[in-house]
């Protein structure tokens, strides 16, 4: 019989039977058939650590035996205080304030429905509409959809029931971009706020790295000129750092490569090593300050039944703890040489007539193919030679764990590297 579980993202007339996994150790999981496949995507970019990491274990283990879950509604715990602590040490200064909930759509509807808010507690109820990029990717639900690529996004189906939000052309510039290059990504974004910004509230974007909407790279400082800007026509700035935070562009958070302090900063994935799904967004005091009032429309009224649970707020402490103790940035700089070495330098790959583009940010890598069809048939490729690989479109990706060896993540860029050289030689 076929199993009740429905996929994410499958077409179900095509769709083959998923393995089952059964376990998993470092960057490695298992199958039912025995087979050992080495993650190169850390099940979707959140499982930092590889799996069943045993001090992310333990830490599981031992709240568990104390306390499980308890509401946020008015009572408090240690787990989600200390965390909040850590949260506002790590991130730029200013983001003093930590509001949990369980997922990072859902992080993203909150920062969404706080910047709104603001407009409207400081005299500017007319900025109800948000400002994001082509390219982007926020999000499955309704909000998120909303400001996802409109065009090239996978949820036109549902234009009808989304509201209608801002877009401005997707950075081109990459990350090694001279200001020249960059000034015309940002004249761009400029021209849609002078036609708009009375009836913005938020830009929001993913810095240096547009994930799920194409693997576009882009330059700190678009970042830097993206916040210039909001200061000039009042509109705060959220970075959704779901993807991009705890090391993945290769320093702590995307925004301290440009030093660029965010109103409002959304984490997830990374946050909890991917062990439980949980989700943070940091507002900044000037943010935070201007729900302190006396009327009615100053409570913000959001409250996701298991927002600061202590399973998911005890894993993610430690999980910060072994990335600090254990050098996880000098991991990443291993990591982001090995990527450079093995895929954006190497001129067979780079001149293959099915690569149109290779792209290495930090631990994450894309070798973009000229079409989708041309990496049709690579996840069994990969499969047979001991690799989980799951392209986005055109986009062969790997975003590994950061505990992966040089030999396993050479083996990753090796089978990446032969789809496209050694299959039809
Ligand atoms: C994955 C992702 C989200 C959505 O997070 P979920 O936990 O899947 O809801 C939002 N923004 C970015 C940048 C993401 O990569």
């Amino acid at each position: 019989m076929t199993s009740p579980v429905w996929h994410p993202y499958a077409h179900l007339k095509t769709q083959t039977p998923a393995p089952k996994v059964v376990g998993g150790e470092g960057a490695h999981f298992t199958l039912e058939s025995g087979e050992r496949l080495l993650d190169a995507t850390c099940s979707w970019w959140c499982m930092i650590h590889g799996y069943r990491h045993p001090r992310l274990v333990n830490a599981i283990r031992e709240q568990a035996g104390e306390l499980c879950h308890v509401m946020l509604g008015g009572l408090t715990h240690e787990p989600a205080d200390r965390l909040a602590r850590e949260l506002v040490r790590i991130t730029p200064e200013g983001l003093n304030h930590v509001f949990y909930s369980d997922s990072g759509s859902v992080g993203m509807e909150v920062a969404m429905k706080m910047a709104l808010q603001y407009q409207v507690l400081t005299g500017h109820p007319e900025k109800q509409r948000m400002l994001s990029l082509m390219k982007a990717y926020h999000g499955d639900t309704t909000g998120c959809m909303a400001v996802c690529d409109p065009e090239e996004g996978m949820h036109s189906l549902f234009s009808s029931l989304l509201p209608e939000h801002h877009f401005a052309p997707a950075p081109k510039a990459g990350f090694d971009a001279t200001p020249d290059q960059v000034a015309l990504d940002l004249a761009a974004l400029r021209e849609v706020l002078v036609r708009h910004h009375h009836e913005i509230a938020a830009l929001l974007m993913e810095p240096l790295l547009q994930a799920a909407g194409g693997l576009n790279m882009t330059s700190p400082e678009y970042l830097r000129g993206a916040r210039a800007l909001c200061d000039e026509f009042g509109v705060l700035l959220i970075f959704d750092e779901v993807a991009t935070g705890f090391g993945r562009t290769g320093k702590l958070f995307a925004a301290d490569h440009a030093e660029v302090t965010p109103d409002i900063m959304v984490l997830s994935k990374g946050l909890t090593g991917g062990y439980l799904g949980h989700a943070a967004t940091l507002a900044h005091d000037r943010v935070h300050d201007a729900f302190i009032g006396d009327s009615e429309h100053h409570a913000f009224m959001h409250g996701p039944t298991f927002m600061g649970n202590p399973l998911a707020c005890r894993v993610a402490l430690e999980s910060l703890r072994v990335f600090e103790e254990e050098d996880y940035l000098g991991k990443i700089a291993t990591l982001n040489g090995l990527l450079q070495r093995e895929l954006r330098d190497d001129k067979t790959l780079n001149g293959h007539p099915d690569v149109a583009d290779v792209r290495v940010l930090g631990a994450t890598a894309v070798i973009e193919a000229r079409s989708a069809q041309a990496l049709k048939g690579v996840g069994d490729f990969a499969r047979q030679r001991g690799v989980w690989l799951r392209p986005i479109g055109r986009f062969l990706y790997t975003m590994p764990a950061y505990i992966t060896s040089e030999p396993e993540m050479t083996h990753i860029t090796d089978v990446m590297k032969a789809w496209f050289l050694t299959r039809n030689a």
